[in-house]
């Protein structure tokens, strides 16, 4: 038995470097993270490591000080597991997510839909583009950071900062593109900006206009404050942190766009 226990520690360790099995997850140690992933998948996890390390550090960079806590990243090779995932994570027995969810970020976790499968299992999403692969999952490494900041951690109690949560990772990641800024500037030369910073994370332009909200933020008030907004859950604390009203920072933030 013992015997048989160290040839079955061998054929696991072979097949993936530092790793061990707990619920048939292959795991992957990584300095600051681990890598969940199926067996199918030993073949993507270097490639995957390496985004991941990549983003990890662009995310530190930004943030000029490491992740708080170690996290787990789990790789999913069908939708079903991400589904099933989130029906636990969120409560929602029965949810079935639409084709361009592919990844979720909290502070201990981040769930992934295997991105070389995007192309046959997702939409709007292709892992053959490089630089978006690895703005997205930089994106979700973002969540992760700001969970570990947060009195929330799993952002399930927070209040009117959809906005901040997503434009962060969204301006942090690199997503904040020319095309996108194109875009918003388009939109906006034919259209009233949203009234309410809750209406910023919504639409077609949810990206540009949460994103360069959050970007409006670092250059006014500088990257020292916009560290310390990761610590609200709700938006009067941030607004009062910033030292301003909803509708002076939409007003303002507005005003700089026009100026370029
Ligand atoms: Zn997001």
């Amino acid at each position: 038995m013992k015997k048989h226990f160290s040839t079955l520690l061998l054929v696991i360790s072979g097949l993936s470097c530092l790793g061990f099995i707990q619920n048939n997850w292959l795991t992957n140690q990584q300095e600051g993270f681990s890598i969940n992933h199926r067996k199918s998948e030993e073949q993507n996890i270097k490639e995957y490591i390496q985004l991941f390390k990549n983003g990890k550090e662009q995310v530190e960079l930004f943030f000029k000080t490491p992740f708080s806590s170690t996290f787990n990243v789990y790789i999913h090779s069908t939708r079903t597991s991400l589904d099933s995932t989130w029906q636990k994570d969120w409560n929602i027995p029965g949810f079935k997510s639409q084709c361009w969810m592919v990844a979720s970020g909290v502070a201990s976790r981040l769930d992934i839909l295997s991105p070389k499968k995007w192309d046959s299992l997702a939409c709007e999403h292709s892992f053959a583009n490089t630089t978006k692969t690895q703005r997205l999952l930089t994106h979700e490494l973002v969540h992760v950071y700001h969970g570990q900041r947060n009195p929330s951690p799993d952002f399930s109690d927070v209040n009117g900062i959809d906005w901040f949560v997503e434009g962060l990772a969204v301006y942090a990641s690199g997503q904040l593109d020319k095309d996108r800024l194109t875009r918003l500037n388009d939109f906006l030369s034919t259209n009233q900006p949203p009234s309410k910073l809750s209406d910023f994370w919504k639409g077609n332009n949810k990206y540009g206009l949460s994103g360069s909200m959050v970007k409006y933020i670092d250059i006014k008030y500088g990257r020292k404050k916009l560290i310390e907004l990761l610590g609200f859950n709700q938006l009067e604390g941030l607004l009062k942190s910033l030292g301003t009203t909803e509708n002076e920072l939409i007003m303002e933030w507005r005003e700089t766009l026009k100026s370029k």
